[in-house]
């Protein structure tokens, strides 16, 4: 197979479905998750009883050491051409004169040191500059970064800003060496991720003030972080595809 993709956060939600969805495209898909490995192997079973490729790794991505390790077990697989820092937490919902130093730390660790970490290793093997053959970065930001989620998590909304930012400035920095960079805007996709926030139930409370009147489902952020990857996006890079209902 020539087209192998490290998807961070692949155990569940949005990760799990875009790892599908990228064994359908060809891709040998590395799955990454850190405590959800019965899930992990779930997506890899399925992956290799329909024919694909797939292996799971355990690496906490916001710790430099781990990710480090995690490319050098990738690339005795193949060749990366591909990359998803979908990786994101969020805490309880709160004001922001309640947060705790320690919570900001975890959420900035996750949510946007674990994206420059990743990339770091990507470009190191996709760059031309260091005898790469290109590839493409897709990273999962989140509507949150626009609107600032007020009262629920500003520092997770931030994280994201953050990410936008760094998106825009990466994608032009190695836009020469064949690497395109961009992002997907997801909101009020049904995943676990709500319940971590301590509202399991947050997508169809709000789901009513969401132009579309419906949650969104993780198949159709998979479908535009695959689209944004592939050879149909060629001339895309710095851009962001937002995937919230018309929100
Ligand atoms: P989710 O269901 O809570 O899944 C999160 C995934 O991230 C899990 O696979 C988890 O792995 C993994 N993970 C967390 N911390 C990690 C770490 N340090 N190292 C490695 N893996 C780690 O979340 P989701 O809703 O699919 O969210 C995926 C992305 O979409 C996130 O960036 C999120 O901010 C973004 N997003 C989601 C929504 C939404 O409505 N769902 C909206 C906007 C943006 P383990 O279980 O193995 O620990």
């Amino acid at each position: 197979m020539d087209k192998t993709i490290l998807i961070t956060g692949g155990s569940r939600g949005i990760g799990a479905a875009t790892a599908l969805l990228a064994a359908q495209k060809g891709y040998q898909v590395c799955i990454n998750y850190w405590k959800s490995k019965d899930a992990a192997l779930k997506i890899v079973d399925c992956i290799n009883q329909q024919g694909g490729k797939s292996a799971a790794f355990q690496a906490d991505v916001s710790s430099e050491t781990q990710v480090i390790a995690l490319f050098e077990a990738v690339d005795r697989l193949g060749s990366l051409s591909a990359l998803v820092n979908n990786v994101g937490i969020l805490e309880k919902q709160m004001r922001v004169e309640e947060m705790a130093a320690e919570r900001l730390q975890r959420i900035f660790n996750h949510n946007i040191l674990s994206c420059f970490l990743c990339t770091k290793e990507a470009i190191k093997r996709m760059s031309t500059r260091y005898g790469g053959m290109g590839g493409a970065i897709v990273n999962v930001s989140s509507i949150a970064a626009r609107t600032g989620a007020p009262g629920e998590y500003v520092d997770y909304a931030t994280s994201k800003g953050a990410m936008d930012t760094f998106t825009l400035g990466v994608a032009k920095e190695v836009a020469a060496e064949g690497i395109r960079v961009n992002g997907v805007r997801p909101a009020f996709i049904y995943t676990d991720i709500h319940a971590s926030g301590g509202e399991p139930g947050r997508v169809d409370r709000i789901k009513d003030t969401i132009p579309m009147k419906r949650g969104g489902k993780v198949e159709e952020v998979a479908q535009a972080i695959l689209w944004l990857l592939s050879e149909e996006a060629s001339y895309c890079t710095g851009t962001f595809i937002d995937i919230s209902g018309g929100k």
